[in-house]
């Protein structure tokens, strides 16, 4: 296939909102879990986002990344869309693009609205010219269970979020309504009312960040409240390294590595079915 434009990625999120599903997005950390999440997409046929933190760069290098990304959007029957996530600087967003991620999200939910603007019309000026997608947060709609949090705050919030779209052209924004990063000590309360409510009032997709540990009937809420992009990242990492020191241990260390993550693949890409099919929401 080949590369996925921002278009096309446009279409497939209008495909969502009219069916009321959500594309599943799934962090990956290295090139095996990049391969896992790229074969699960194509068995069930489901478009998917496989998403890049800027800790894996680090890590790996954006050149090689990219590469290897490239090649594997290429070979997929099914739309495959490499995405950066969580990207506070603007400078690493713009590198991004050029190194052949397709979506990329600006993370400046913690500065002030008009900061968070600026940078966020500078990515999408960069990125649109490139025909890349971009995700951008707003900080300012306080989660159900937040310090402070009042309805009025809220609605706020969404205001200064309509904002934020009309005056960058952003493609996509994702939400706080009480859903967090990492596995939960308690079952999130997410706050359905006030997402419903930006649905309403902000003409994007909306991106529920924090899936991991959301019990499935919470995200198909959110779902049918119009989130129609489902971030899936320490559910999947959790799997993997586990999955590793488990292979290691009955397996010993002398076995060759792709056998061990043989086993590894086998048991993320079990997490990823489980996540394509809550987001199909049938
Ligand atoms: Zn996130």
């Amino acid at each position: 296939m080949m590369k996925i434009e921002r278009e096309q990625i446009e279409e497939l999120l209008q495909d969502a909102e009219k069916n009321n599903y959500a594309i599943p997005h799934f962090n990956h950390s290295d090139f095996w879990d990049m391969s896992a999440i790229a074969e699960a997409a194509q068995e069930k046929d489901t478009p998917v986002f496989i998403a890049c933190l800027p800790k894996v760069i680090e890590a790996i290098g954006i050149e090689k990344l990219g590469a290897v990304a490239q090649i594997t959007m290429e070979q997929s029957k099914t739309p495959i869309i490499y995405h950066l996530d969580h990207c506070h600087s603007v400078e690493l967003c713009l590198k991004a693009i050029d190194n052949g991620y397709n979506s990329v999200m600006i993370d400046a939910a913690d500065l002030p609205l008009e900061e968070n603007i600026k940078a966020v019309k500078t990515v999408v000026d960069y990125a649109h010219a490139r025909n890349v997608h971009v995700e951008a947060e707003i900080g300012k709609i306080k989660s159900a269970g937040d310090e402070g949090y009042t309805p009025e705050a809220a609605f706020a919030g969404i205001e200064e979020a309509k904002q934020l779209v009309d005056e960058t052209g952003v493609d996509a924004l994702a939400v706080s309504i009480g859903s967090e990063h990492g596995f939960y000590q308690h079952a999130p309360k997410l706050d359905y009312d006030l997402l419903e409510k930006i649905h309403a009032h902000v003409q994007v997709p909306l991106v529920l960040h924090g899936g991991s540990g959301i019990p499935e009937d919470d995200v198909r809420k959110a779902i049918n409240g119009g989130i129609r992009k489902v971030n899936v990242g320490t559910h999947i990492r959790y799997t993997y390294v586990k999955s590793v020191g488990e292979a290691i241990q009955e397996k010993g260390p002398a076995t060759h590595t792709a056998d061990i993550m043989e086993v590894a693949k086998k048991n993320v890409k079990e997490v990823l079915y489980d996540w394509m099919r809550i987001c199909s929401n049938k």
